[in-house]
């Protein structure tokens, strides 16, 4: 066994504050939030960065910012706008090794990011 928050949140071995769940991948609240809105969309199947998809998983992929879509929406942040953020290995500012998107609204984000 290896140890992944990630797999134990999508498990239901430990808790988060879950906004959605489908049969290919799970949302919930960052538990340190960065903005108003900040959900991370997580895939079910534990793939450990952005750089280990193959292309098989590019439905997965796909269905991860469409649903980022959604959740903005739903979270009213769509107008203004929002960011999606994939962080990869130390130079990314990756803490958790299973792929995750950042949903970001609520607030006007900076460029360069840090
Ligand atoms: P990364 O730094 O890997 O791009 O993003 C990992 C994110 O997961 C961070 O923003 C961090 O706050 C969040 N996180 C870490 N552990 C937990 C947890 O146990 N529950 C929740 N909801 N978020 C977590
Ligand atoms: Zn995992």
């Amino acid at each position: 066994m290896f140890d992944c928050i990630f797999c134990e949140i999508v498990n239901k071995r430990m808790k988060s504050e879950m906004i959605l769940e489908d049969e290919d991948l799970v949302a919930f609240k960052d538990i340190n939030p960065q903005a108003p809105v900040h959900i991370l969309v997580v895939p079910r199947k534990h793939i450990e960065s952005v750089q280990d998809l193959k292309a098989d998983d590019m439905s997965l992929l796909a269905t991860m910012i469409l649903e980022a879509q959604k959740i903005a929406e739903k979270n009213n942040i769509n107008e203004d706008g929002y960011r999606l953020v994939i962080n990869k290995g130390v130079n990314g500012g990756q803490t958790v090794s299973h792929l995750h998107v950042h949903l970001l609204g609520g607030r006007r984000m900076t460029w360069p990011p840090g």
